[in-house]
């Protein structure tokens, strides 16, 4: 969405007016028409991508297979490095978590501890006598690793009679799983412990398939050996579906490794988005990265948090802290004002509920009056004062109880004017969509053309995107330090939300062929003009995280309190 609107500096210069002027935009001094040269094309976007606003990120999309090569290239890496084959190198890049200088260091200083501890190698042999172990085990330790056709052969001539005493040393393997003695194929890993191959199918499926992991090791008990991709291949070589969602897996624990890139948070999406500007924890003090991943426009996220929109012009951390405020107190905050009051000793929230005054705190057991707030102990029976308001130690305790109440309503004014944004946004989208069927009515009936019409639609999108960002600048205002640098904030929110009601308004004027062209030139400025405003809000926020401007009214993880 973000690319699609943007409005050049160089054409639009002339939308720097003071902003109390605003009847300006309507006037027929022809400035708007230089942004209709020939319609929709040029209405509100000129020319392909813009250099990057300061409110933006840089970033890179990938795709599965792009990340693959990376990925491949770090095991090839690995394996020519350690004289490893690639399959052995991968195992060993996934148990370094894809550390690649740790684990040379490490390898070079013990590679037999690192390739055990990865399970490409057998832990070394106690130095204990041989168990006696029937010959028939001792016969299988010595078969070819992988599938042990000698075995399968041996099943056959078994199938002739069931059980009819073999030779000693031929007797049929069964797998130790599912003791089916028909089935004809086993697989094992270098540690020679041997399942049938549908045992294997179904172990790995249910690991990919219910765990997500990808990391298989050997379903002996206590064996710690891991099973290179091509063993994971064969065994679910009829299930391609199963060994793509593995190759997928790969992906995931290797993205999820490598901090500059994020995995695309949207169901089913396979899309990683790279973006070292975000990568550690200190640049997210600074700027507010928001990407989207490649596969979808509508794929927004936030590569610094798990917010999956767009939080602009909050940063991170403050909009995790402003969410969980929410979730906490939203729901719960108009109940809890009028059915219970605040400690006025340790503040925590007491809900009465029964008909007796005399309280008593959960929390702290400080017994006080519900009526006067007063301690209940100057309410002894012998002298019940509750009915003098002046009584000193009331007074004080309902002077706690307003300032905790004042601060439920401070958050209640920023939290309406969030959570009303967020529900007009939705409401402008479904009015429009009622709206497109009369402006196709509209194309057959006027001399507009079809590229004309969707003025509407643009007015729409950027409502819906600057009420995103009004929205946010709620969360921010509620932790911004009192002062100037918040007055000014203040300023540049209001002036956002007057412009964008107006437009609302606007769009949601009743048309008609009559008025259409002169609604379309208002909605056309008015949108000009409410960009602009957006522009400004996010511009200027931006800018304040880099010089470290804002001060908030409470500890932010990352900033320096003072
Ligand atoms: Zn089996
Ligand atoms: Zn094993
Ligand atoms: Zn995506
Ligand atoms: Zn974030
Ligand atoms: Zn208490
Ligand atoms: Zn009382």
């Amino acid at each position: 969405m973000s690319s699609d609107y943007e409005i050049s500096d160089d054409e639009h210069e002339y939308y720097e007016y003071d902003d109390e002027d605003e009847e300006m935009v309507d006037a027929e001094d022809g400035s708007a028409s230089e942004i209709e040269v020939d319609g929709f094309g040029n209405d509100f976007k000129v020319g392909v991508r813009q250099e990057r606003k300061i409110y933006e990120v840089d970033y890179s999309a990938l795709s599965q297979p792009e990340v693959e090569r990376i990925m491949q290239a770090d095991v090839d890496h690995i394996s020519s490095i350690f004289g490893v084959e690639p399959p052995v190198a991968a195992i060993l890049l996934r148990h370094m978590n894809w550390n690649k200088e740790k684990l040379i260091e490490k390898y070079m200083d013990n590679a037999s501890a690192v390739a055990v501890a990865a399970g490409v190698e057998l832990p070394p042999r106690e130095p204990t006598p041989p168990p006696s172990k029937s010959s028939s085990s001792r016969g299988s330790m010595a078969g070819p690793q992988r599938t042990t056709r000698r075995l399968s052969a041996d099943k056959g001539s078994d199938s002739k009679g069931k059980r009819a005493s073999p030779p000693i040393d031929a007797e049929p393997f069964v797998c130790p799983i599912c003791f089916d003695d028909s089935q004809t194929e086993f697989l094992s890993l270098l540690c020679d412990h041997k399942f049938c191959a549908g045992c294997w199918k179904e172990y790995i499926t249910s690991k990919v398939r219910t765990e997500a992991e990808c990391m298989i090791t050997c379903m002996a008990e206590g064996c710690n050996i891991a099973a290179p991709d091509p063993f994971v291949e064969k065994a679910l070589a009829d299930d391609r579906e199963t060994w793509s969602r593995y190759q997928e897996l790969l992906v995931r624990q290797f993205v999820a490794c490598i901090p500059h890139l994020k995995f695309c948070p949207y169901p089913s999406c396979t899309y990683t988005v790279s973006c070292p500007a975000a990568a550690t924890k200190s640049s997210l003090t600074q700027i507010v990265p928001i990407v989207t991943c490649g596969a979808s426009s509508a794929h927004v996220f936030c590569f610094g948090c798990p917010i999956d929109a767009d939080h602009r012009p909050v940063v991170c951390a403050v909009a995790r802290m402003w969410l969980q405020k929410c979730e906490d107190d939203s729901e719960t905050a108009n109940w809890i004002k009028s059915n219970t009051k605040e400690c006025s000793k340790c503040q925590s929230t007491i809900e009465k509920n029964g008909g007796c005054n005399h309280m008593t705190c959960k929390k702290c057991k400080y017994e006080f009056c519900w009526v006067c707030m007063g301690p209940w102990s100057e309410h002894g029976t012998s002298w019940y004062s509750c009915n003098r308001y002046d009584e000193k130690a009331s007074i004080e305790a309902r002077d706690a109880q307003t300032r905790s109440r004042a601060s439920l309503e401070r958050y209640l004014h920023y939290y309406n004017r969030w959570a009303n944004h967020e529900q007009s946004a939705k409401l402008s989208m479904e009015l429009h969509a009622k709206t497109e069927k009369k402006m196709e009515e509209m194309q057959i009936t006027s001399a507009l053309t079809w590229i004309q019409v969707q003025f509407m639609k643009k007015a729409v999108d950027v409502v819906f995107r600057c009420r995103m960002t009004l929205k946010w600048t709620y969360a921010m205002a509620y932790y911004l330090a009192p002062g100037n640098q918040k007055e000014l904030f203040e300023d540049n929110q209001r002036d956002l939300e007057r412009a964008v009601e107006e437009l609302s308004e606007l769009i949601e004027a009743p048309i008609d062929p009559e008025t259409i062209m002169s609604l379309r030139q208002k909605v056309t400025d008015k949108t000009v003009y409410v960009q602009k405003r957006n522009e400004i809000m996010l511009e200027d926020t931006a800018k304040g995280y880099l010089e470290g401007r804002w001060r908030w009214n409470t500890h932010v993880e990352g900033f320096d309190t003072d």
